[in-house]
């Protein structure tokens, strides 16, 4: 049982903005009254909802290919020496699971979306999600290049489709689906790609990445899943993408969809050289369509490391670069590329991305619907999210930011010309009750009664990151787990899982497939709940 008295709350979902409350505590939930246990003063503090990324890449495979292809950056990094309270671990570009963990905890957040799993090494990704302490998890299973399901597609076989993604949701112990891609990232097996949405794929006939887009939202909607269609766009990174992220938009027909990291999707210009911002066309066309959610993706200067199913890509970004190059396939389902990256304010590329995500940011009108997201580790890494905030709050400081970039890129961004500015509430929004929403997690970015008492407590000070980076309290499920920035507690996580249903005869259809087609035997794939750390099962109907 605990209390929090004298608090300056802003809870987005109940729409309480600034007021002095108190907050009651127990059971891990926030209740209407206690009688006796602890009270927090936080008179003239600051109370937010726990932090909840959308979009972030912190355990599996492809994160930790990333930690083996960094060894530099362990050696100039945050080390956590081995307490009373926690393990050893290091931070950095790509921290290590129990760092993950003490880093996002440290700085508010508690819970977190794993956005690109594949089903056949999701044991290993859950594993790693199990490492992580403090923190609740979720996560999504990569769909949209597995090659059961594109051969379905491409026969038309829309039911016997929906049963398999069903069925590999369930196996890979998700909670949502992710498209990275679509259509592409299957090509790269071949050396190809897929740039537009009505080109052919490698390999197949008639399927084009459009269709992949279209009925992978329809299976998403079908199934009833809480969270949208978390779709990667094809043809990331490219100078003109923005007509393929609007055309993709407009494929969606009106059904949700939750649009990864939209700053890698938003340029305008028809080579390198002539790259440009293109923000406003995708804002605009964003804020006229609420069936749509996105997160930022931004970009901060310095070091880091990119991480992506998107194996065309990274290979492109390793010809642009010459930097070392990972790539990872993984049969019938995904790939994945590693390519260590820097941030520089004086190439003109990565200005240009720098001021898109927080252009979006500054542009998409309604903050429920953009949730702040550096696409971690690919646009800096998720522990340096308070500068991300010092900039959305502070015009002027994005002005003197400004006068460090190159001056060649002012003609190419809209920056310059925003003056808008965040307030606490829409911080609060973007960074807790908006993902949660986007997510589908009905129990979290909340402090209303029956929420999971997650809390993040903040004394207010000048400096902004600052302030942001140390808060003063972290509840996490009503435990202090932060406290005058020593670790107090580490309690284990949950894992949100959804169960959807499915014809149980698909498995008499996949296991031949799988006899044929995988080095994994069938009854070895899906991933044992016993496995994942206290999961805590959703069922889902489908709708008609
Ligand atoms: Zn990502």
């Amino acid at each position: 049982m605990l209390r929090i008295t004298g608090g300056k709350i802003f809870d987005p979902a109940s729409g309480i903005n600034g007021e002095v409350r108190d907050l009651c505590i127990d059971g891990g939930r926030f209740v209407s009254s206690v009688e006796g246990g602890r009270t927090i003063d936080a008179t003239g503090m600051i109370v937010f909802p726990g932090g909840v990324d959308v979009h972030t890449h912190v355990a599996g495979g492809a994160i930790n290919f990333a930690r083996a292809m960094t060894p530099e950056d362990h050696r100039r990094t945050t080390a956590f020496i081995r307490g009373q309270s926690r393990r050893s671990g290091l931070g950095g570009v790509a921290p290590t699971t129990f760092a993950t963990g003490y880093l996002y905890a440290g700085m508010g957040w508690t819970t977190v979306n794993e956005a690109a799993v594949p089903a056949l090494s999701a044991r290993h990704t859950h594993e790693e999600l199990k490492d992580i302490p403090i923190l609740d998890k979720s996560s999504c299973v990569l769909m949209a290049n597995n090659e059961i399901l594109l051969d379905l597609l491409e026969a038309g076989e829309f039911a016997r489709a929906k049963d398999v993604v069903a069925w590999q949701i369930w196996a890979a112990k998700a909670w949502g689906v992710k498209a990275v891609n679509p259509g592409g990232v299957a090509a790269w097996k071949w050396g190809k790609d897929t740039k537009q949405l009505t080109d052919s794929i490698e390999g197949y006939k008639t399927l084009t990445p459009g269709t992949i887009i279209r009925e992978l939202a329809r299976i998403v909607d079908e199934l009833g899943l809480p969270h949208p269609l978390h779709l990667h766009c094809n043809n990331l990174g490219a100078p003109g993408n923005i007509w393929t992220t609007i055309e993709t938009m407009k494929q969606l027909e009106g059904r949700r969809a939750h649009i990864a990291h939209m700053q890698y999707h938003a340029y305008g210009g028809d080579d390198w050289d002539t790259m440009r911002s293109a923000t406003v066309e995708a804002a605009e066309y964003f804020n006229a369509h609420p069936n749509l959610t996105t997160d930022a993706g931004a970009v901060l200067f310095g070091d880091t490391v990119t991480i992506t199913a998107d194996g065309p890509w990274q290979h492109l970004l390793y010809k642009l670069t010459g930097r070392k190059w990972g790539n990872l396939d993984v049969e019938n389902e995904t790939g994945c590329g590693i390519v260590p990256y820097t941030y520089r304010p004086s190439n003109l590329v990565n200005a240009v991305q720098w001021a898109a995500g927080l252009e979006l940011l500054l542009l998409i009108t309604d903050p429920w619907r953009i949730s702040l997201s550096t696409d971690h580790p690919n646009g800096a890494c998720f522990w340096r999210y308070p500068e991300i905030i010092q900039l959305l709050m502070s015009a002027d400081f994005r002005r003197e930011c400004m006068k460090k970039v190159t001056p060649k890129v002012l003609d190419r961004i809209t920056l310059p010309e925003i003056d808008r500015e965040y307030t606490l509430y829409e911080i609060a929004t973007i960074t807790s009750a908006g993902p949660a929403r986007a997510l589908g997690l009905t129990q979290k970015g909340s402090l209303a009664v029956g929420a999971d008492a997650d809390v993040v407590i903040y004394e207010e000070e000048q400096d902004i990151a600052r302030m942001f980076s140390h808060p003063r309290y972290v509840l996490k499920a009503g435990e202090v787990v932060i406290e005058d920035g020593d670790i107090r507690a580490t309690p284990e996580g949950r894992e949100f899982i959804i169960k959807p249903s499915f014809d149980p005869g698909i498995e008499a259809f996949l296991k031949p497939l799988f006899e044929d087609c995988y080095t994994m035997s069938f009854e070895n794939y899906p991933v044992e709940i016993e496995r994942v750390e206290n999961a805590e099962i959703h069922p889902c109907g489908q709708q008609a």
